[in-house]
Parts: structure tokens; C-alpha cells; sequence
């Protein structure tokens, strides 16, 4: 096939190919990337070259097409792309679960390594349920999280997401029933850790599993909330026979100034989910986490093994890269660059506060969050911050920004003023 031009691409994209969210036949013009590399997207259009202010989705902590996860990807093509998982392993997959089992909480130290997010959930959920119908108590089906959530769009995911206004209300009436807390607010309140602890004790009879996503819940609404809520949710959990399960999908691999969130409360989960950042962002990958409490309880059952497998199961080249991209992350001061993006976001975001219609601006780690008083027009914000040289992806009231940890300090200062631009445009 000859290359396309950027029109005959779109026509095609258009006419052919499902975006997220996105209505078919396809309604507006994406921006055409070409290649990428560092931390700038060129465009195939010819216009030049946009720093990303995203991560592609949080994911690429090390920006575009860099060496050290080149030479990974390259080396591991050359020795297998992929083998099935079933009856057989590689050092690929045994290296990663290691790695991960040393760098989480203490207490995780067993792995599923899922091929992405959403599905990663859904084997957590799956341990959880399992575990209780081992026990002999398949009452114990229900998950509690709380309002504002995100955790991916396959179902046991999409049931415990925000149920208000969130991306999957068409679903409601057809979705497991979940237990809700209401959202967490930012600071500690000892009226919130009472409601969620009253939830946790009303319900036990029938919750498998509290599940949340740790100090910030990112796509549901880019919030911040004290640390101190998940040390409740652990004690509550204890108290009253229910598992707990983060969801460090977005948090995951120091995008908060700590390489797990629960390390903000100091509190390890039973069952723990990851992935974005895990390859870098190269490859789909995802990866559960459970404790030998939860291993074990599933091995006494009558079936006495996790029923999950998915064909791409541990692919070898994903889990090569993850590898070198949790090693290169572990390798250097990390923290220090995150800090340093903090610093910066925390300057270049402050004119945000003067602006008319901006409700709230925070940052946390490399994470920056303007929040409006209305809808953003995400098309007149994208086009700001793209004016700027900046590609954003702003949504609901929202415009934010999670960019790579090498992200320099003056690309983190032209980041800073597109979300000023797209907060004030859009
Ligand atoms: N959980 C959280 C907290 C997420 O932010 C996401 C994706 O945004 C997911 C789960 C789903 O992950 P994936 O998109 O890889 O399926």
C-alpha cells in the first residue's frame, strides 16, 4: 500500500475506525501523528511538533522511542515476539513478576500478568469473588467503592465506576448492582471515614471486595483526596471480612511522588492493579497483584485454580519492555525529576486561579488539574493548547495535564501556559 496522504487518511479514519468514544462515521478530524520521540509528537501534516502533555493516557513516563526500551524490544523480537503462557513460561515474564513483587507494598507476592487495564480489573474482581466462593461464602459477590471513580470499560470495571453523569450511565440498569460511597473529599473528615466505615460493616455479608483507586481518581474526574481514607478502608476491611484492592492503573509507577499511591498511607492491599506506565507505555500490558492470603484461599476451592488465560497473556516482548521501563524508572532519582515537574506545574498553572470560570487548580506529583465551573469545549481548548505547541486532551470540566518525567523544565513551563490557554479558551 502507498503511503497515504494526510486526507486520504482521514477519509478512511472516518469512514473505518472506532475512536474512544467516538460516533461511526467518524465526526471530527484527529490530529495525524507521524512518529514521536523524547517527549514531542510530530504531526504528518507538516505544521511541527507538539510536546505531550498527556503521556499518551499516562503511560509513557519516559517519553518516545527511547533507546534503553528500544534495545529491549529489539532484543526480545529477535528471540520471540510471543508464546503461549499455557504449559509454558519465559524469563521475560519471570523477571517482571519478580521486579514487581520487590517494588510494591510488602505483602503482594503473587502476579497475573493481564494485556490491559480493564482487564486486570476484571481478574482482581475475579480473585476477589473467587476467594469468597472458595471459602464456602458466594454471598460475598458485591464490590463498595466510592463515587468519581474510573477503573476501564469492560463490565465489572464499568460497574464500579462513577454512577453519576459518569461515561457508562447508558449501562446502568444492566450493570452488576455495587455498593457506593460517596466521593471522597480532599482533605481528611472524620464524618467521611465514618460513612465509609458504616458502609464496609452494613454490607460485609455481601461484599467481596472495597476496591479504589488510591489518592487521585484520575478519568473520573482528575480528584485528589487524603491518604488517611485508605488506612480506613484497610482497618474497616479487617474488621469486617472484606478484601481490598487498589487500582494503580493511573497511579501507578510514581505519577503521584510515590511509586504506588498506597505508599502515601503506607497500607498494602490484598489485590493491587497496574499497568499504563508499566511498559512505558510501548506496549499493552497490565498486571494483579494478590497476597498469599488471597492465593491460597482460592487453591482450598473446589476448583482450585484462577479460571482466567488470555491468549496474550505475559507476552514476552511486552513484559521485556516493562522490565526495562520499570528499571530505568527504579534506576535513576526518579523522585527527584517528579518533584521537579511538580514544582514545575505548580508555577505554571497558578495564572489558571485569576482566570473567570476556573474553579480549582492542583497538583500532586507530576499530575496538574485545572477545573472549570462548566463543560470545556474540547474542541476550542485542544485547538488553545495546540496553538501553544501542546497537545492536551481535555474533557468534561476539566483541562489537565500528565506529562513524561523528562519532560524539561522549559517544555513543563509551555505545557503550563497551554493549560492556562485551554482553561481560558475553552
Ligand atoms: N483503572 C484506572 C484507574 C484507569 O485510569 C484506567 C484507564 O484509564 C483503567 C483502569 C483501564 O485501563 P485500560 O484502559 O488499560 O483498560
Amino acid at each position: 500500500m502507498p503511503d497515504l496522504s494526510v486526507p486520504e487518511l482521514l477519509d478512511l479514519d472516518r469512514a473505518h475506525v472506532w475512536h474512544p468514544y467516538g460516533p461511526m462515521p467518524g465526526r471530527t478530524d484527529p490530529l495525524v501523528v507521524a512518529s514521536a520521540s523524547g517527549v514531542r509528537l510530530r504531526l504528518a501534516d507538516g505544521s511541527g511538533e507538539l510536546v505531550d502533555g498527556m503521556s499518551s493516557w499516562w503511560s509513557a513516563i519516559h517519553g518516545y522511542n527511547h533507546p534503553v526500551l528500544n534495545e529491549a524490544a529489539h532484543e526480545q523480537l529477535g528471540r520471540m515476539s510471543h508464546v503461549m503462557f499455557g504449559g509454558l513460561t519465559h524469563e521475560p515474564a519471570v523477571r517482571l513478576a519478580k521486579l514487581l513483587v520487590d517494588l510494591s507494598p510488602e505483602g503482594l507476592e503473587h502476579v497475573f500478568l493481564a494485556d490491559s487495564g480493564s482487564v486486570s480489573v476484571e481478574v482482581a474482581v475475579k480473585m476477589c469473588l473467587q476467594y469468597w466462593r472458595s471459602l464456602g461464602r458466594p454471598a460475598k459477590r458485591r464490590l463498595l467503592t466510592w463515587r468519581g471513580g474510573y477503573h476501564g470499560d469492560t463490565w465489572q470495571p464499568m460497574s464500579v465506576c462513577d454512577p453519576d453523569g459518569g461515561m457508562h450511565e447508558l449501562w446502568s440498569g444492566v450493570l452488576p448492582r455495587q455498593v457506593f460511597a460517596d466521593a471522597p473529599p480532599a482533605r481528611y473528615e472524620e464524618a467521611y471515614a465514618d460513612h465509609l466505615r458504616t458502609l464496609v460493616e452494613r454490607h460485609a455479608d455481601e461484599l467481596a471486595a472495597v476496591i479504589v483507586e488510591p489518592v487521585v481518581q484520575g478519568a473520573g474526574g482528575m480528584r485528589f483526596h487524603s491518604p488517611a481514607y485508605l488506612r480506613v478502608l484497610r482497618e474497616a476491611c479487617d474488621a469486617h471480612d472484606v478484601l481490598l484492592v487498589f487500582d494503580e492503573i493511573a497511579t501507578g509507577f510514581g505519577r503521584t511522588g510515590a511509586l504506588f499511591a498506597a505508599e502515601h498511607a503506607a497500607v498494602t492491599p490484598d489485590v493491587m492493579c497496574v499497568g499504563k506506565a508499566l511498559t512505558g507505555g510501548y506496549l499493552t500490558m497490565a498486571a494483579t497483584l494478590c497476597t498469599p492470603r488471597v492465593a491460597d484461599g482460592i487453591s482450598q476451592g473446589e476448583v482450585p485454580v484462577l479460571a482466567h488465560g488470555p491468549t496474550f497473556m505475559a507476552n514476552p516482548l511486552a513484559a521485556a519492555v516493562a522490565c526495562a521501563s520499570v528499571g530505568l524508572l527504579v534506576g535513576q532519582d526518579w523522585r527527584a525529576e517528579v518533584k521537579r515537574i511538580e514544582a514545575g506545574l505548580r508555577e505554571g498553572l497558578a495564572p489558571a486561579a485569576e482566570l473567570p470560570g476556573v474553579r480549582d487548580v492542583r497538583v500532586l506529583g507530576a499530575i496538574g488539574v485545572v477545573q472549570l465551573d462548566r463543560p470545556v469545549d474540547m474542541a476550542a481548548a485542544t485547538r488553545a493548547a495546540v496553538r501553544e505547541g501542546v497537545w492536551l486532551r481535555p474533557f468534561r470540566d476539566l483541562v489537565y495535564t500528565m506529562p513524561p518525567y523528562v519532560t524539561g523544565d522549559a517544555d513543563v513551563a509551555r505545557i503550563g501556559r497551554a493549560v492556562c490557554a485551554a482553561a481560558r479558551e475553552g
